[in-house]
């Protein structure tokens, strides 16, 4: 019986051996970047009870109201699989009491879910590499978080594709004010506005500046602007965050209508953007959230972090060298019974003796000629080939492939030395 060939569930991708040699290398250098700050891996479930995520995004933003995987589980409990990282790290500092007398610098990785259209650079399940801070009211540390992006851009050489924009967001209370304001700057032109800004006019009027309707632009434009009802503590964090950045010389752009689309966040909020990536240019995002933890059962604990999406790094990083993988050093060819185990025996050995080698052995049979097209196909950079001259004798030929050169036939010492001289000692 034949089945029907099944497909992935839309908006969700597999990503295939030939995209993750780039994957790989662009985690090396995140993490590289995260140790070299002094950050800590935390892992953390994928799925989460759906209270937690109405709890701290809010009930009227996008992704709670029509974003969210949410199913009920065969205990009836609502579950919901996690739409973003930082409600379920603070749930997790706070069961394990991570945030006493806390100075954490944390971060996770992993699959995020949300139920949006997909389309270029958005998808249903992506991933992204999160960031969060807790124990620190500075905005010192919303700078540094700034700088990891920083030293992470240059290391991947994306440096210049991409612009920071920063804002701030002030207070509940002075958020509260600057509502009101907005609603009634809005309200008198309420004939102009689209329907998903209509509808959040009364819910939550500041994500109207967060639209991307390009016929809505003039009015965003002309609104009243949240920076100019800031208090004096507000305006000073805002002040330090920015002449920290000036100190070590980081461009940005001041984006007033920058306001973020998730309810926790205070103070400080930035956004990484690109130009090369359309529509969906905002690769890294984030902000400080000093309600949160208080909100969700913990002790009152300043908060700051950062969401970067892989798969739009990975697209602004498509012609990378990095994107390229890592062929085999050698290919290993056996011709005959008596062959075949030796060069067995010999591939176990040498990979034991040079851990990082990439030795591929040849599997199943075949002649010289058809095993050796193999090898050339793999990119490997040598061929290690045994006949039963070479078994009986101990000894191995080894024939450059990328190359001209000689081939020459060694024992087993010198085809280490070799190997060493080759490929340990660059
Ligand atoms: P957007 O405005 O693009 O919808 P967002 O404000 O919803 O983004 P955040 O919740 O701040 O995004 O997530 C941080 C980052 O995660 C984004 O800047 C983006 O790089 C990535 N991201 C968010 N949603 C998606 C998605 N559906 N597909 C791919 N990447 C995403
Ligand atoms: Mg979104």
């Amino acid at each position: 019986m034949t089945g029907s060939k099944l497909q992935s569930v839309r908006g969700m991708h597999d990503i295939l051996p030939n995209e993750t040699p780039l994957w790989q290398a662009v985690e090396a250098v995140l993490y590289q970047g995260l140790e070299s700050y002094g950050y800590q891996q935390i892992r953390l479930p994928i799925v989460e009870k759906t209270e937690l995520f109405k709890r701290s995004i809010g009930e009227v933003t996008d992704i709670v109201e029509k974003e969210m995987y949410t199913f009920t589980d065969r205990n009836g409990e609502s579950l919901t699989l996690r739409p973003e990282g930082t409600a379920g790290c603070v749930r997790a500092c706070i069961e394990h009491g991570l945030l006493r007398g806390a100075n954490l610098r944390l971060w996770y990785q992993g699959p995020m879910f949300r139920h949006e259209r997909p389309q270029k650079g958005r998808y249903r399940q992506f991933h992204q590499l999160g960031v969060e801070t807790y124990g620190q009211p500075g905005p010192d540390i919303d700078a540094e978080l700034i700088l990891l992006n920083r030293y992470w851009w240059r290391a991947l050489g994306i440096a210049d594709k991409l612009e920071l924009q920063i804002n701030s967001l002030g207070t509940l209370e002075e958020r509260r004010a600057y509502r009101e304001e907005l609603v009634a700057y809005f309200s008198t032109f309420e004939h102009a506005l689209d329907d998903d800004s209509r509808r959040r006019l009364h819910t939550n009027p500041l994500r109207i500046l967060d639209s991307k309707n390009p016929d809505m632009q003039a009015l965003i434009e002309g609104a009243p602007k949240l920076i100019d009802y800031l208090g004096e503590s507000s305006r000073a964090h805002f002040q330090g965050f920015v002449n920290q950045l000036d100190a070590v010389g980081v461009s940005y752009t001041f984006n007033p209508r920058l306001v973020r689309g998730l309810d926790y966040y205070c103070l400080t909020v930035f956004e990484w953007v690109t130009r090369e990536l359309g529509a969906q240019g905002t690769v890294c995002a984030g902000g400080r959230y000093d309600t949160l933890v208080e909100q969700l059962g913990g002790k009152p604990t300043p908060a700051s972090g950062f969401a970067l999406g892989l798969e739009r790094l990975m697209a602004l990083l498509g012609d990378s060298p990095l994107a390229r993988s890592n062929p085999p050093h050698l290919y290993m060819i056996r011709v005959g019974a008596s062959a075949e185990k030796a060069g067995l025996i010999w591939a176990e050995k040498l990979r034991e003796r040079l851990p990082g080698l990439r030795l591929q052995v040849h599997s199943g049979r075949g002649s010289f000629k058809s095993q050796f097209k193999k090898a050339d196909k793999s990119g490997a950079m040598y061929a290690l080939i045994l006949g039963e001259e070479e078994a009986a004798r101990q000894q191995v030929a080894v024939k450059p492939l990328r190359e001209e050169g000689e081939q020459r036939t060694l024992d087993f010492d010198r085809l280490l030395d070799f190997l060493h001289s080759e490929f340990y000692s660059k």
